[in-house]
């Protein structure tokens, strides 16, 4: 029996503001000491109202456009009710009628084919505390998380396989950082990841019971787990079982997912529109004025540095990853123009020589592009173009700025690096090759053209690669035909 499986993902995204969703608290909660940033609001003592972030909420606004969704008139903020010590109010503040946002998509490339993922919705939510297990079995709550603005972020239900999750985890990732609506911090929970597996039979229209898999977070994790669910639940049919509807934790060490619960259904919340809160009225003009706060978007660039930059597909992807990337390629490009260079050539040293050094020294662009400037990049492509440098001292050159900073002529001028062009002295070169190497033009006489390069080849090496390839192949030339 072959059976699909039936993927939905909800992600939530850390929104970035200064304050809490409700209160004045600050909400870099991560690195203050437990329990420092909080009040009535976010603890939820009695009698304490809340105030609405308007900045956390036009920055939902703001992802919702960039995500094609429809931006609701109205939107009401409701409480969930469940008990947990991490909740000091016993309910959350989310939205469950009238979503902030609704409908859109996501578009993806699985495969070299083009995939649309469509959105339920994105609403408001607010955060939890963290409860930190003790090795001698106690739990310590730290309630400075507690009220920090999440969006959620919820998809259809066609979702196929765990790459097209991950790949859309992905996609969400990039653009959420690009707007500068998340910090993109997976390691500190900014984006995490729920996502509700289904299998059903070939040929069964309805789908199967789903499990919910919470809180993973990273890219390779979603795709693992979801591998795992989805093969656990055919085993389980395949014996003759059934699914329960439940909620299962992924274990990183054991790559297995867990039962936590039998899955709670939304009446259970017992949802209700928080009195405290009026329902929310979107102005129009302030949608219009957000709309065009939004930068270009990463698909559109991609697509503009295929048609005019002349890069490939695969090249575009690694030159949009992010938005620092993305401006730093085109600073680089705009400084070699000047340069009599062209823009292939700077995304051939960008994604070779800059992005190996990077990978090298594990460090971020931001930090290299200190040291490491476009203008940079581009005076070295110029002194290449010219003829003032070879390749192989281009390479070297480079690596020293990226190391020191400092301006490629004035390391070329301060080395001694400048192209060996001089006749008389590569002659002279060549003819030790030739005096060194008798085998090389016993060769070169049996009719052996090969030799020619191999004492090309030791001019280089002793010229540590600033011979002019072509000059020094003239000079071999000329030393064998006086032997
Ligand atoms: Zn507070």
């Amino acid at each position: 029996m072959k059976y699909i499986a039936t993927i939905g993902l909800e992600v939530h995204a850390q929104i970035r503001t200064a304050s809490k969703m409700f209160c004045g608290c600050r909400t870099d909660a991560a690195h203050a000491a437990p329990n420092t940033n909080v009040c009535p609001t976010c603890l939820g003592l009695p009698g304490a109202l809340p105030v609405p972030n308007r900045s956390a909420i036009e920055q939902i606004v703001k992802t919702g456009l960039a995500l094609h969704s429809t931006i609701a008139v109205d939107s009401t903020m409701s409480r969930k009710n469940y008990f947990y010590p991490d909740l000091p109010s016993s309910y959350q503040r989310s939205q469950y009628e009238d979503p902030l946002c609704v409908g859109g998509h996501v578009d993806i490339v699985v495969n070299g084919v083009d995939r649309r993922i469509n959105l339920t919705r994105i609403h408001i939510e607010e955060d939890t505390g963290k409860l930190n297990h003790m090795p001698d079995g106690t739990s310590l709550i730290d309630y400075n998380r507690a009220g920090v603005p999440l969006m959620e972020i919820v998809s259809e239900p066609e979702i196929q396989s765990a790459e097209e999750a991950r790949l859309y985890f992905q996609s969400l990732h990039q653009l959420l950082s690009w707007i500068g609506v998340n910090s993109g911090n997976l390691e500190e929970g900014a984006l995490r990841c729920d996502a509700n597996v289904s299998v059903r039979p070939e040929g069964q229209k309805e789908f199967g019971s789903k499990v919910e898999i919470k809180n993973v977070n990273s890219f390779k994790n979603v795709e693992r787990a979801i591998n795992f669910e989805i093969e656990r639940q055919i085993q389980v049919l395949t014996d003759g079982g059934t699914i329960k509807q439940s909620t299962r934790g992924w274990n990183d060490a054991t790559g297995k997912t867990v039962e936590q619960r039998s899955k709670e259904f939304a009446h259970d919340y017992r949802y209700f529109p928080d009195p405290d809160i009026p329902p929310f009225q979107m102005d129009r003009t302030l949608v219009a004025e957000i709309a065009t706060r939004l930068p270009e978007l990463p698909s559109a660039r991609r697509q503009r540095f295929i048609t005019e930059y002349a890069v490939s597909p695969a090249d575009a992807d690694l030159l949009t990853a992010n938005t620092a990337v993305a401006a730093f390629y085109e600073t680089t490009v705009a400084a070699t123009i000047k340069q009599n260079g062209t823009a292939r050539d700077a995304s051939v040293w960008i994604l070779g020589e800059f992005f190996r050094l990077l990978n090298d020294q594990g460090e971020s662009l931001a930090a290299a592009s200190e040291r490491m400037t476009p203008a940079h990049i581009a005076e070295l492509i110029g002194l290449l173009n010219k003829g003032t440098i070879t390749r192989a001292s281009a390479k070297e050159v480079f690596e020293i700025c990226y190391r020191e900073g400092t301006a490629p002529e004035a390391i070329v001028a301060a080395r001694g690096m400048a192209v060996i062009g001089d006749s008389d002295a590569l002659l002279t070169m060549a003819r030790e090759a030739v005096a060194a190497n008798p085998k090389a033009v016993a060769d070169f006489k049996a009719g052996k053209d090969a030799a020619i390069k191999f004492l090309v080849g030791q001019i280089m090496r002793q010229s540590r690669g600033q011979a002019s390839p072509q000059a020094a192949e003239a000079a071999v030339v000329a030393a064998l035909a006086e032997v």
